[in-house]
């Protein structure tokens, strides 16, 4: 058979987390002959991917589990399916294996409370050995290049981008969401608009906590970093809690703390159709019972000079917060109490894709068959990463997904083309 027939043409969308991982692992298992282009419209490739994880990258969790995704999927009346998807993929492609393949290519890590990170502690540099394990033989990477259209004829893909038209026997769209970039010019929706598949509105998810109310108080205390818990409440029923560093600015309640507490947020907003009955509780010193704190301060009123009721608080709390609360509470203890506690927040829409980690919307589940994640109505058209209607919390999960989807494609195509050939 003439070469021209068996070899195969791959488009990837995207050179982003899940687009490099492709490249990387399907050059480890790929049979027969293939050329791949690869469309990215940024410079270069891997931008996000060096700035993740504050710059060092937390590519991985070691107690990553089902519901460290969408866990209010539930809560809220949505599907199931995407519990189904997750274990697939998880299965096909573990935490293991991706710290197992990562280090064959140079990127050997590190674990600290189940955290994953590459040795080197460096983001840009687990980009770098992404890029330049690709195999070049194969591999066409146009950067600057945009993809505007999509169209199916005739069994081939047909990908209009910035630089022209060109056809393919098999697409992998791995073109994100507009988290952190805010650009959704040329979004997903728009680059499908001529296949008929279902695609959700993108919301941002992971980021800071916008609330009504407090302007003042975060005027005041911004800058502070304390250790908190945060507590939120849909219609009185607690929905989730986390505890960690909370981090006071200008305008948001920011940290992972709030970053998981907003990604429930963002989905009862976004999902739920509701706006009411949601409130979010902080308390500022959780090592402190309130029966411990109210003799604490007793003890401070009785023995510390009247005249000094601004540094009540000193040395209990951050100084700037431990003045913000009396501020706010004058001298009563139960009101003092009641705000170091129960603070409490109503958290509006925060709207900010640029300060976002990841987003709720994409492609949806529905639309992919769970186990080789290809398009149940277009064949050899497959769906990788954060474009897929799936988010993660904070702690190394949203790359974990990215790079696991993308080894079940490159095993899904390596299985079309084997059977083909
Ligand atoms: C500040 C920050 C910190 C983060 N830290 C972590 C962390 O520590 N751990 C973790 O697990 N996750 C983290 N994330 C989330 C993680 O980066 C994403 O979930 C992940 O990058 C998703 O990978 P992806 O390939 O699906 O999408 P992306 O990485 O966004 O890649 C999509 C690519 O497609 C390109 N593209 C888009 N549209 C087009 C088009 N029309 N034509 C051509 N190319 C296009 C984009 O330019 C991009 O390069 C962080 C995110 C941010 C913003």
């Amino acid at each position: 058979m003439a070469e021209s027939s068996t070899k195969k043409s791959i488009a990837v969308l995207g050179a982003g987390a899940s687009g490099l991982y492709f490249l990387n692992y399907f050059k480890n298992i790929a049979s027969g002959d293939y050329s791949i282009t690869v469309y990215e419209k940024l410079s270069s490739c891997g931008k996000k991917l060096t700035v993740t994880g504050n710059g060092k990258c937390n590519f991985t969790n070691l107690k990553l589990k089902q519901n460290n995704y969408d866990e209010c999927f539930n809560l809220y009346n949505l599907n199931n399916e995407k519990g189904e998807l997750l274990e697939n993929v998880f299965k096909s492609h573990s935490v293991d294996n991706i710290i197992e393949f990562l280090d064959s290519i140079g990127l050997p890590s590190y674990e600290k409370d189940g955290y994953v990170y590459p040795l080197c502690n460096q983001a840009r540099v687990f980009r770098d050995i992404l890029y330049s394990n690709i195999d070049f033989s194969h591999v066409v990477i146009k950067e600057n290049c945009e993809v505007i259209d999509i169209s199916y004829d005739n069994n081939k893909y047909k990908i209009k981008s910035t630089e022209g038209t060109d056809a393919f026997d098999y697409v992998v769209c791995a073109l994100g969401s507009p988290a952190y970039y805010q650009d959704n010019k040329n979004d997903i929706k728009n680059i499908f608009k001529n296949l008929d598949i279902n695609i959700l509105d993108f919301h941002p998810s992971l980021l800071p906590i916008k609330a009504i109310g407090v302007d003042g108080f975060l005027e005041n205390t911004s800058g502070v970093r304390t250790y908190s818990t945060l507590k939120l409440f849909i219609n009185k029923k607690l929905i989730h809690k986390e505890e960690g560093e909370l981090q006071l600015t200008k305008d948001y309640f920011s940290g992972i703390v709030a970053f998981n507490i907003n990604s429930y947020v963002s989905k009862y907003f976004s999902c739920a159709g509701s706006k009411d009955g949601i409130y979010i509780e902080i308390d500022f010193l959780p090592s402190y019972t309130e029966d411990k704190l109210k003799i604490e301060i007793e003890n401070r009123k009785t023995n510390f000079s009247k005249n000094k009721t601004d540094e009540l608080l000193y040395g209990l709390l951050n100084d700037k917060l431990a003045q913000e609360i009396i501020h706010i509470s004058g001298n009563n203890t139960d009101g003092i109490i009641k705000n170091i506690k129960h603070f409490m927040i109503v958290p509006v829409q925060n709207n900010n894709f640029k300060n976002a980690q990841s987003s709720i919307g994409g492609v949806d589940i529905l639309e992919i068959d769970n186990k080789t994640l290809e398009s149940k109505k277009y064949k050899n058209l497959f769906f990788a990463g954060e474009c897929i209607d799936i988010d993660g919390l904070c702690g190394g999960y949203n790359l974990s997904f990215a790079f696991a989807s993308s080894a079940v494609i490159a095993k899904s195509v390596v299985s079309s083309t084997a059977s083909k050939m």
